[in-house]
């Protein structure tokens, strides 16, 4: 009814009304399906999604029902609701079920076996690359090798334009909100920004840059078009 009272030119009003009118969703949807296209240049399977609710309804497709599944941890994952519909509709590797902390590395190893594992990323290149850091390595040991396929959930929030850009995104933005959650003694624990540290407490131990993906398709980069992690 609103609609009808506006004056808006015919030929903008399919624009003017929709959804994702916002200048970053707009701009989103006119740079994701090309970050995709760059992906798939380089090996992996990749495709857009504009929206959270299409990201889990790809997400799933590209999963068979047999498979059993692990990640890592991941805020992404959770935003678009995939990990609690994993844990619902398949067989699952879950450290958090762990009752001792030996239980909980045996979890993390048996998972780098796993069929399908599913992950963020601290930062993405729009030429279709991956930069993760890692404590453990677990996450970005099956990003690797292991798993028979890497499902990759990349906000647009985190596509940069060059790989320097990326690594600087992941060590001082994602790497120091990261570390807030563990109650660690590093510089970025109490300043919130990255000194480069060496402590014992650090988190930065693997720094991995995924420039090609091998074999073909095993990692598959979902692009969102929202804001997802950090
Ligand atoms: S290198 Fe040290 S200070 Fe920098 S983000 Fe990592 S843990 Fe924090």
């Amino acid at each position: 009814m609103i609609q009808a009272l506006l004056l808006v030119p015919s030929d903008l009003k399919e624009d003017f009304f929709m959804d994702r009118s916002d200048m970053i969703h707009v701009m989103y949807d006119k740079k994701g399906p090309k970050v995709a296209d760059n992906f798939i240049k380089r090996g992996f399977d990749a495709c857009y999604c504009p929206t959270k609710e299409d990201a889990l309804a790809k997400a799933i497709s590209l999963i068979p029902k047999d498979h059993v599944v692990s990640w890592g941890g991941s805020v992404s994952i959770n935003e678009i609701g995939l990990r609690p519909y994993i844990l619902e509709h398949y067989t699952c590797i879950d450290r958090d079920t762990a009752k001792t902390p030996q239980e909980r590395q045996d979890l993390m190893r048996h998972a780098l076996l796993c069929d399908t594992f599913i992950m963020g990323t601290n930062a993405a290149v729009q030429d279709g690359q991956l930069f993760n850091i890692d404590g453990n390595g677990n996450r970005v040991a099956a990003l690797i090798f292991g798993p028979k396929q890497v499902l990759v959930i990349v906000g647009m929030n985190k596509v940069e334009p060059t790989l320097e850009a990326a690594i600087t995104r992941a060590r001082t933005v994602a790497a120091p909100i990261n570390i807030q959650r563990f109650g660690l003694k590093t510089p970025c624990s109490f300043t919130g920004m990255c000194d480069d540290c060496n402590t014992s407490d650090t988190v930065c131990n693997q720094l991995v840059h995924t420039r090609h993906c091998s074999p073909p398709n095993r990692i598959k980069v979902i692009l969102v078009g929202e804001n997802l992690g950090f």
